[in-house]
C-alpha cells in the first residue's frame, strides 16, 4: 500500500493512463492512497494549493480568485486582464459575454499553471448594502441562473474548474463569519438556490465554495442538508466543494466530511493530521465518508488534466488584445443610462467644443490597490488601465478641449461614485452609507449650477441614493467598474460609439427603508442570526408587490434609440401538462440609431392559493437592430414557469388557472400583455 514508486513506474500506473475511462483512473488513484494520506489532501497549503503526494505523483491542485480576472499572486507582480465586476458583466443581460468572459478567463488561469478560478460568486444581492454586491450578478434568480450557467460553461471550456461560490445565502459582509442566515424554505427554492442548482444541472459545475455563514443555524462546511442532500444527491452534482477560506473556523471536523467537504483552504486546521485522525478513531467519520470527498477531488484533478500533458490538454494565454477587447465589450455593453433630458448624450465631437471634467473617480484606478486593504479578493492587476479620463483625453485628442471650469463648458461630466474602500464596495464590511460622499453631492449640485449641460457618471457597483441631485443634472450614466479598459468604454457611450444597451439586474430604491431587507435590524443586518423576513420578495418582486416607487427599477436602462413593441401572439391560450407556450413579439427600432433591446418576459399568476409576486421573470433576449428594423423575438415557456414551491407538501406547484404574460423593456415598462390558462 505504502510502495514508493519511481518516476518511470508512476507513468506506467493504470490511472495515469489518459485513455482509460475517468472512473476507472479515479478509482485507481484513490485506492492507492493510504488514509494518511487522504488526511494531507483534505487542506490546503500555501494560500492557493492542495499538498502533493510525491510517492504517486500526486501534484498540487492550484486555484486562484477571482470573479473578475485571475491573480495569480497577491502583490500584483504576476499580470492579467482585468474584466469588469461581475454586477456590470450581469447588467449586459448578454449570456454570450458571460460565456466568452468565461472562456477568457480560464485561459489565463491556464497560462498561470492553475486549475480552478474561485469565481462566479452567484449570491442574489439581497440588500444594496452588501459590500459584495459588485461581486455578485443580479436580485433576480432567473437571471442569476442564465448568466452563471453561461459563466461556468465558459470557464469549463477550457478544462478549468468553475469554482461557484458561496453556497449559499452568504448575501451580507457584516458578521460575515458567524451570522446565520434564518430563511425560508420557499425563499431558498425560489430565490436563492436556482442559479446554484442550475450551474450543476445544466453546466457541471465541477466545484462549489461553501459559505463562512451559517443557514439556519448551520454553517455552510458542515451542512449535511445542503451539501450532501441537495448538492450531491438531488442535484447529482460530480465535483468537490470546498470551504471558504478559513470558513471551517468554528465547524466540527466529523460534521464537515460527513456533510461532504472535501477540501478545507487554505490550510489544515480542521482537517489536519491530528484533528482527522482523532475524529476517524472515536468514529466520527468512516474511510468510505473521506473516500466520497477525496474521490469527488480526484475527479476534478482528472478533469482537469492534471496528470495527462497538460500543455498537450490546452494551451493558455493571458494579457491578449482579444481578451482586452472582451473587457471593454463587456462594460460598452453592461453600462446603463439611467437618464438622457433632452438627449444631452451623446456628445457630439464635431459640434462640441469645450468639457469640464470634474469628480473623484476621474482618475479611479483599482490597479495598485492594496489586496488587504480594498476590494478583497476579486482585486486585480492588470498590465494597464484605462480610467474615464484617460478615455476621454484619448477620444477628444486634438478636437474636443478638456477644462475644469464648468462655467466655460458646453457640457460637464462629474465622474462620481464610490470607489473599493472599506465601508464602500469592498469585501468584508457592508456599506456604511447608502448616499453619495457629501462632498460628491456638494460638488454635483454646485456644477449643475454653473453649466447647464451636466452628466453624472457613477463608478461604483451597488445601488445609491440619488434624489437630492438627480434633478439638477441632464444626464446619469451608471458606468460600474469597468476593468482595465472601463475608459475608452465609457468614453465610447458618451460620444454615441457605442449606443448603451445595458440595464439594471437589481433594483435602485429611492430610500434605503424602501428595500426588503431594511425593515428593522432583525432583517439586515442582525446579530447572531439574520431574519429574511422578506422570504421570497426579494427586489423587484417586493417593489410591484408593494407598490413602492423605485429610483430605477429592475431591468431598467435608456437607449440613443427607441424600440416599439407589437403584435403580441400566444400560440395556444389554453394549455396542459406538456405543452408548450410559445409567444412572439415584434421588436422595432423607432429610432435613427442602431440599437440593442433587451425584451423581458414576466408571468403574473392572477389567481393563487398562495400570496405569489406580481411578476417575474422567465425569459428574456437581447436583440441588435437597425433603424427601422423589426425582429420577431419567440419565447418559450413550459409549466415549471408557472410554478411555486408549496411548503405544505415540499414540492414545486403549478394550480390550474389564468396567468398573464407580460412582454416589456423593463419590469415597469411592460409594453404587451396576455393571457393563457393552465387547465392542468
Ligand atoms: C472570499 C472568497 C475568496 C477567498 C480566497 C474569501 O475571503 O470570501 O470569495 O475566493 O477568500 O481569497
Amino acid at each position: 500500500m505504502n510502495e514508493k514508486y519511481s518516476e518511470d513506474q508512476i507513468q506506467k500506473l493504470p490511472f495515469m493512463d489518459k485513455n482509460l475511462d475517468l472512473e476507472k483512473r479515479v478509482e485507481d488513484l484513490l485506492g492507492r492512497l493510504t488514509l494518511e494520506e487522504k488526511f494531507k489532501l483534505s487542506s490546503g497549503r500555501r494560500m492557493w494549493h492542495t499538498k502533493p503526494i510525491k510517492r504517486l505523483g500526486v501534484k498540487p491542485f492550484t486555484m486562484y480568485d477571482g470573479p473578475h480576472g485571475v491573480r495569480a499572486d497577491t502583490l500584483g507582480e504576476i499580470k492579467s486582464t482585468y474584466f469588469p465586476s461581475a454586477i456590470c458583466r450581469a447588467a449586459t443581460w448578454n449570456p454570450n459575454l458571460s460565456y466568452e468572459f468565461g472562456k477568457a478567463v480560464a485561459e489565463e488561469v491556464r497560462d498561470v499553471g492553475a486549475h480552478m478560478l474561485l469565481a462566479p460568486g452567484i449570491n442574489i444581492q439581497r440588500t444594496p448594502m452588501n459590500g459584495r454586491t459588485f461581486e455578485y450578478q443580479t436580485e433576480d434568480p432567473y437571471l442569476n441562473k442564465v448568466l452563471a450557467v453561461a459563466t461556468v460553461k465558459g470557464i469549463q471550456s477550457q478544462r478549468i474548474a468553475a469554482c461557484v461560490k458561496h453556497f449559499v445565502c452568504n448575501n451580507q459582509e457584516t458578521n460575515r463569519f458567524t451570522v446565520s442566515s434564518e430563511v425560508s424554505e420557499r425563499a431558498l427554492q425560489e430565490i436563492y438556490l436556482p442559479a446554484f442548482k442550475a450551474t450543476v444541472l445544466e453546466a457541471d459545475a465541477w466545484s462549489f465554495m461553501t459559505c463562512y455563514n451559517k443557514v439556519n443555524g448551520i454553517y455552510g462546511s458542515e451542512n449535511v442538508n445542503l451539501l450532501k442532500d441537495r448538492l450531491m444527491e438531488e442535484w447529482g452534482f460530480r465535483g468537490f466543494t470546498v470551504s471558504d477560506w478559513n470558513a471551517t473556523a468554528f465547524t466540527n471536523t466529523a460534521e464537515c466530511v460527513k456533510a461532504g467537504l472535501s477540501l478545507e483552504m487554505p490550510t489544515a486546521k480542521k482537517y489536519n493530521k491530528t484533528n482527522m485522525r482523532n475524529a476517524f478513531q472515536k468514529g466520527g467519520f468512516t474511510e468510505e465518508d473521506l473516500n466520497n470527498n477525496i474521490r469527488r477531488l480526484i475527479r476534478v484533478m482528472f478533469l482537469v488534466g492534471i496528470y495527462d500533458d497538460e500543455k498537450a490538454v490546452l494551451k493558455g494565454c493571458r494579457n491578449t488584445p482579444e481578451h482586452q477587447a472582451i473587457a471593454r465589450k463587456i462594460t460598452e455593453e453592461g453600462i446603463v443610462l439611467l437618464k438622457n433630458d433632452n438627449a444631452s448624450l451623446p456628445l457630439n465631437i464635431n459640434s462640441i467644443k469645450k468639457i469640464a471634467v470634474l469628480g473623484q473617480n476621474a482618475n479611479l484606478k483599482i490597479e495598485g490597490d492594496d489586496i488587504m486593504s480594498s476590494g478583497g479578493s476579486s482585486i486585480n492587476y492588470p498590465p494597464y488601465e484605462i480610467s474615464p479620463l484617460d478615455g476621454l483625453k484619448e477620444k477628444c485628442l486634438n478636437k474636443v478641449e478638456l477644462t475644469k471650469i464648468p462655467s466655460e463648458a458646453d457640457a460637464t461630466i462629474i465622474f462620481a461614485g464610490l470607489n473599493h474602500d472599506h465601508g464602500m464596495d469592498a469585501e468584508g464590511e457592508d456599506r456604511n452609507s447608502f448616499e453619495l460622499p457629501s462632498k460628491q453631492i456638494e460638488l454635483i449640485q454646485k456644477t449643475a449650477n454653473e453649466c447647464a449641460n451636466t452628466i453624472v457618471v457613477l463608478i461604483n457597483g451597488s445601488p445609491i441614493a440619488m434624489n437630492n441631485w438627480i434633478d439638477n443634472v441632464s444626464s446619469v450614466v451608471e458606468a460600474w467598474y469597468g476593468g482595465m479598459e472601463a475608459g475608452n468604454a465609457i468614453a465610447n457611450v458618451l460620444f454615441g460609439d457605442t449606443n448603451p444597451s445595458g440595464k439594471l439586474t437589481i433594483t435602485f430604491p429611492k430610500r434605503l427603508s424602501d428595500s426588503p431587507a431594511h425593515v428593522s435590524k432583525r432583517t439586515f443586518p442582525g446579530d447572531d442570526k439574520v431574519y429574511y423576513d422578506e422570504d421570497i420578495f426579494v427586489g423587484y418582486r417586493h417593489f410591484d408587490t408593494k407598490d413602492i416607487d423605485p429610483l430605477f427599477p429592475f431591468g431598467f436602462g435608456l437607449s440613443y434609440t427607441t424600440f416599439s413593441y407589437e403584435n403580441l401572439k400566444i400560440k395556444k391560450k389554453k394549455i396542459r401538462i406538456d405543452d408548450v407556450i410559445k409567444v412572439s413579439i415584434d421588436v422595432t427600432n423607432s429610432g435613427k440609431v442602431k440599437g440593442k433591446e433587451i425584451v423581458q418576459l414576466y408571468i403574473q399568476d392572477i389567481e393563487s392559493s398562495v400570496e405569489r409576486p406580481t411578476k417575474e421573470l422567465k425569459r428574456f433576449e437581447k436583440i441588435s437592430l437597425h433603424p427601422n428594423e423589426t425582429k420577431t423575438v419567440i419565447f418559450e415557456l413550459k409549466k415549471e414557469d408557472l410554478s411555486f414551491y408549496n411548503e405544505a407538501n415540499n414540492s414545486w406547484v403549478v394550480e390550474n388557472g389564468a396567468f398573464n404574460i407580460l412582454v416589456g423593456s423593463s419590469s415597469r415598462d411592460i409594453r404587451l400583455q396576455g393571457e393563457i390558462e393552465y387547465l392542468g
